[in-house]
């Protein structure tokens, strides 16, 4: 049976279009289990009817015809119940409703098993037989194992069918898909799929114009392709900083490489004409990363893969679209990389959507400084179907539409226009501080990782850095970074903001961010050797940055001391112990070399439920506490932070996450120290009145979110914040909190950032 089921499921994964799948699955259940007849009824999204899609056994007129209620029939009933319904004789139970265009009399024994994908009902796999029996255990269990596997297929089926076609069965608008945010915003545009670039894979092998000709062109496409990079790392330099475009470096880099170029030119050598030469050389290198356990190189199987697809389109000039990218386009990819903006004029991109990657992918990193909405991991994503669909996109929730009706449209434009009016009337805002209405201040610092941000926080009216993500310009890197060039990045940071704080949090790599030079291969990597436990293991690399962030500091500021230091992922007192040990051997020997360097401000990244218990110790160890509810979240709901199957339970407005916030905040004043929220949560403007409420010190938001932060901040008082905080300690989920929240935001008359649950 196992053979069976993978058959099954392999062929319905490889079907060319939706109506194909289902026809594989009532044919080949029908044969497997040897009966009469197999259909599939599938829910209606916009009617919520069940109707017959397919079926070996009825029929065929039916099909497509048949429709019922979930309150109607054995097959509604199925539904319904969302578990098996196994009759020996259907027409004796009094549910049994008889649709003569079926033929289905004829029938006597029933087995229904529901097809559910997400705790979403999709529909109903019917079994049925001539004669009166009882369908044995091994034949239900063998269907409820084929529906729960099918369910992904189907509904990734049924969205592209939606997508595509234009008078489908089972509606087609608005279709959502949901993935990651992989940067804040919304957008509506035609989708622009990044597959201009040729395909690799449809390239046959033919007789080429000899070894030599074939050469001489597959070096010259290489020598383009290296001209176009250094191109495009150009044209972005006006947007990013000279930081980020080291991303292209590894592009040049690989150019140059043995793996892709001297092996294609070997290849060449020994017969084959250039196409198909490269096409080889990448195939192999692309599995060879593919294979690899760490996530970070798994991923530099992409960008051969792009690499490859570029030299290509130099060897193909001919394939090489000149289409126009439209004004507000959405690119669209399976796998998009820093390097696919090289196809877009930036200042003409919306927004950006990859079937793959998360939050933390380049693309995403890039998207943010760019200040673009981006949605990654959209893992039901037939990209090859998008190619100039209208498609709205919210950055903020991960989500995309595609083929709105004028309504959902409608809907958005409002979105974007509310979100450009707001943008321009909070622009005036920024230079205020955020105090609240009552006078209390809560300052809004930025959260960065690329120099790129300096300018836009300043001009957001960012109150400071609280929190500089360090291992980013590690991550864009081929080795480590060394002191001196640590000095002038951190110097750089430091000195835009004098005298406004700026705290730099030491190398946080492991999790889902790791080094291309340092691959760390783990089974559980958020529970595993990340943050200061890889910098602790480190003395070497981990002393190198606290001498370069001492010595910043020196540098950029003789007259303020703003530069803050702050541990990640501390779990425990000893690790702290460990990290300050070395901090001070650190200074000491910078004293030593005669640089005379005063002791910055120190800090303990609350993120982990441990540190949570032991906030007022910790605390009264370091000048100051800032809590990453990024992480603290994911290990108080146990919830994978970038894993799309599980993010509708990570919510920041958990009760559980709130009482561990409270719990820090008195803790951290109990020792008589300031504490910071540094993790999206302090983005979303809900979220910042009950951490408000809870006396929060100072917030820390990614640079598109100043001006709305300050916003909420100064619509409330302390008072009032602290009583809707009183309220929703009464609650039970997050639901009701978020509602009671976006009411008072809407009271205060801040309805235009109550985007959430409208649309
Ligand atoms: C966090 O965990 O909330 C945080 C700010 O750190 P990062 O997102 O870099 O893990
Ligand atoms: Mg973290």
């Amino acid at each position: 049976m196992l053979q069976v089921l993978r058959r099954v499921v392999q062929e319905v994964n490889g079907a060319a279009d939706f109506f194909e799948a289902l026809h594989i699955i009532v044919t080949r259940v029908k044969a497997a289990l040897d009966i009469d007849v197999c259909s599939i009824y599938l829910k209606s999204p916009s009617s919520g009817r069940l109707v017959l899609m397919a079926s070996e056994g009825l029929h065929a007129e039916s099909v497509g015809q048949v429709e019922m209620d979930p309150s109607e029939g054995l097959v509604g009933l199925v539904a319904s119940r969302a578990e098996p319904v196994n009759l020996d004789s259907a027409q004796d139970h009094p549910r049994f409703r008889y649709f003569p265009e079926t033929g289905e009399e004829r029938f006597l024994a029933f087995l229904g098993v529901p097809i559910i994908h997400q705790r979403s009902m999709l529909g109903v796999l019917v079994v049925q037989q001539r004669e009166a029996r009882r369908f044995d255990d091994e034949h239900v269990s063998f269907l409820i194992t084929l529906a729960a596997q099918l369910a992904g297929a189907i509904a990734y089926a049924e969205f592209n069918d939606e997508i595509s076609s234009e008078t489908p069965l089972i509606g087609h608008q608005n279709v959502e898909a949901t993935g990651i945010p992989g940067s804040p915003g919304v957008a509506i545009g035609h989708a622009v799929v990044a597959y201009r670039l040729a395909d690799l894979d449809s390239i046959p092998d033919r007789e080429g114009a000899g070894p030599e000709a074939e050469l001489e062109r597959f070096r010259q496409a290489v020598s383009d392709t290296r001209e176009e990079i250094q191109d495009l790392k150009q044209r972005m330099g006006e947007a990013l900083g000279p930081d980020e475009q080291v991303l292209f470096d590894a592009y040049l880099m690989l150019l140059g490489s043995d793996s892709l170029v001297h092996k294609t030119e070997g290849r060449i050598s020994a017969g084959q004409w250039a196409p198909a030469a490269l096409r080889d050389t990448v195939r192999e290198s692309v599995r060879v990363f593919e294979d690899m356990e760490d996530p970070y190189l798994r991923e530099r199987a992409a960008d051969v893969r792009d690499l490859g697809r570029r030299v290509l389109s130099h060897l193909l000039p001919a394939d090489r679209s000149q289409d126009e990218f439209p004004d507000g386009g959405i690119l669209v990819g399976d796998d998009l990389t820093a390097s696919h903006l090289a196809e877009v004029p930036i200042e003409r991109l919306g927004a950006i959507v990859s079937a793959q990657g998360t939050g933390s992918s380049h693309i995403a990193i890039l998207a943010r400084a760019l200040n673009v909405p981006a949605v990654m991991g959209v893992s039901d994503l037939p990209v090859g179907r998008l190619e100039d669909r209208e498609i709205l996109v919210d950055g903020y929730r991960g989500r995309l539409f595609v083929n709105p009706n004028a309504e959902l449209r409608a809907e958005f434009e409002r979105l974007v226009r509310e979100e450009r009016e707001l943008a321009e009337d909070l622009r005036a805002l920024a230079r205020d501080p955020a105090a609240t209405r009552d006078g209390h201040p809560v300052p809004v610092l930025a959260n960065s990782g690329l120099l790129a941000d300096i300018k836009p926080s300043l001009e957001s009216g960012a109150e400071g850095v609280g929190l500089y993500r360090t291992e980013v310009p590690f991550m864009i890197r081929d080795r480590f970074p060394g002191e001196e060039e640590q000095v002038r990045l951190y110097e750089q940071i430091v000195a835009s903001f004098d005298p406004m704080p700026v705290t730099l949090r030491t190398l946080d790599i492991g999790g889902d961010k790791a080094l291309p030079y340092f691959p760390v291969q783990e089974d559980n990597p958020f529970l595993g050797w990340r943050g200061i436990r890889i910098s602790l293991d480190h003395p070497e690399i981990f002393l190198t940055q606290l001498r370069a962030m001492l010595r910043a500091m020196l540098r950029a500021s003789r007259e303020h001391d703003n530069l803050q230091i702050l541990f990640p992922m501390i779990s425990a007192l000893d690790e702290l112990k460990g990290a300050m040990a070395l901090l001070n051997r650190a200074r000491e020997e910078l004293l030593d070399e005669g640089y005379r360097i005063p002791m910055p401000k120190v800090g303990v990244m609350v993120e982990v439920p441990a540190a949570v218990y032991l906030a007022e110790t910790l605390a009264r160890r370091v000048d100051f506490l800032s809590v990453g509810t990024n992480d603290l979240v994911q290990y108080l709901l146990a919830v994978d932070r970038n894993n799309a199957r599980v993010a509708n339970l990570y919510d920041t407005l958990h009760p559980a996450c709130i009482r561990a916030l409270e719990a820090v905040a008195e803790g951290a004043h109990r020792a008589g120290k300031p504490v910071s929220v540094c993790g999206e949560m302090a983005a979303d403007p809900a979220a910042v009145i009950l951490l408000v409420g809870m006396g929060i010190d100072s917030l820390s938001v990614s640079v598109s979110a100043i001006p709305r932060v300050k916003w909420v901040i100064r619509s409330f008082s302390t008072d009032r914040a602290e009583a809707l905080l009183a309220q929703c300690r009464l609650l039970e989920n997050p639901e009701q909190i978020r509602s009671l929240l976006n009411n008072a935001l809407v009271q205060a008359g801040l309805g235009g950032l109550v985007r959430a649950g409208k649309t």
